[in-house]
């Protein structure tokens, strides 16, 4: 049994609208131990507006979490996170981050790539003669990002960032979601396959693992339809042959009815590969749960 559901966010992240006790409620619901949030903290996120994007108020999340973690202590158990979506040159900001705030758990995660035809600024183009430095990135969720560029192309751009940023940043314990990107193909994971990517795959399994990081699986895939979690199966299944054992599992539920999404069948789909145990982390520190 999985009771645990370590990756989460509530209106402390800007892609949410669910306040934390209606995530904590929702938890309780499905009968779970654990939870932990891991609000969103995307240093140079692209925004239209003014209004910077995911960045986390840490002081004021802090504070509620505090607040209703002893609440609800005698129902639930909840701990205190963090996703920081990674890019090599903001290593020195999210370390500092790190090191200032007792997290239990830090997530680390691509959701930008760097992709210098994906500049959107062309007023700032024309008149500086380069890209504004928080545009020369941008999230595969954004359709346009896959205007004019073959799917395979973009694939192997995101598969690179995670060697990428493992090599500039390692104080975090999972890296999630690692292919996030297949969600938001034009045609999802029609034709996608470990296979296809497996040289770079296997060079961010063996950063993972060499890092001793823990490999997240997200069960969002499924939520999105693509009858898979993220990462896939035969990625898992790679990751245990080249000698990886921690996984950490979340739903990435961003309202409280998708905490635990396909809980059930993800456990089924980690003991058919051979996994005996996944991981939660506590003080940073792994602690390792039979399945
Ligand atoms: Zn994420
Ligand atoms: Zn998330």
């Amino acid at each position: 049994m999985i009771t645990s559901d370590i990756h989460m966010h509530s209106s402390f992240s800007s892609d949410s609208e669910s306040p934390m006790e209606s995530m904590i409620q929702g938890a309780l619901a499905k009968g779970l131990k654990t939870i932990c949030f891991t609000e969103h903290l995307d240093y140079e996120y692209p925004s239209d507006t003014e209004e910077p994007l995911f960045l986390v108020d840490i002081d004021a999340y802090t504070k509620k979490l505090t607040e209703l973690r002893e609440i609800y202590k005698k129902d639930i158990e909840i701990l205190y996170g963090i996703e920081f979506g990674l890019l090599p040159h903001l290593a020195g900001r999210y370390d500092a981050v790190a090191s200032a705030h007792d997290f239990d758990f830090i997530i680390g995660s691509s959701h930008l790539v760097s992709a210098p035809w994906y500049m959107k600024d062309i007023e700032f183009i024309k008149k500086n003669g380069h890209a504004p430095e928080n545009m020369r990135h941008g999230d595969p969720y954004e359709d346009d990002f896959w205007e004019g560029r073959s799917v395979e192309d973009i694939c192997e751009l995101y598969f690179k960032t995670i060697s990428n940023n493992i090599q500039a940043y390692k104080n975090f314990d999972t890296y999630a979601h690692i292919d996030y990107v297949i969600r938001y193909a034009p045609e999802k994971n029609k034709d996608y396959t470990y296979k296809k990517y497996a040289s770079i795959l296997d060079e961010a399994l063996k950063a993972i693992i060499n890092q001793n990081l823990a490999l997240e699986i997200n069960t969002a895939g499924y939520k999105y339809g693509l009858g898979q979690p993220n990462p896939q199966a035969d990625i898992l299944k790679r990751y245990r042959e080249l000698g990886g054992e921690k996984i950490t599992i979340g739903a990435d539920a961003h309202k409280p009815e998708h905490i635990a999404y396909d809980f059930s069948k993800t456990h089924d789909l980690l003991t058919g590969l051979g996994f005996k145990y996944y991981t939660v982390f506590k003080k940073r520190q792994p602690i390792m749960l039979p399945l």
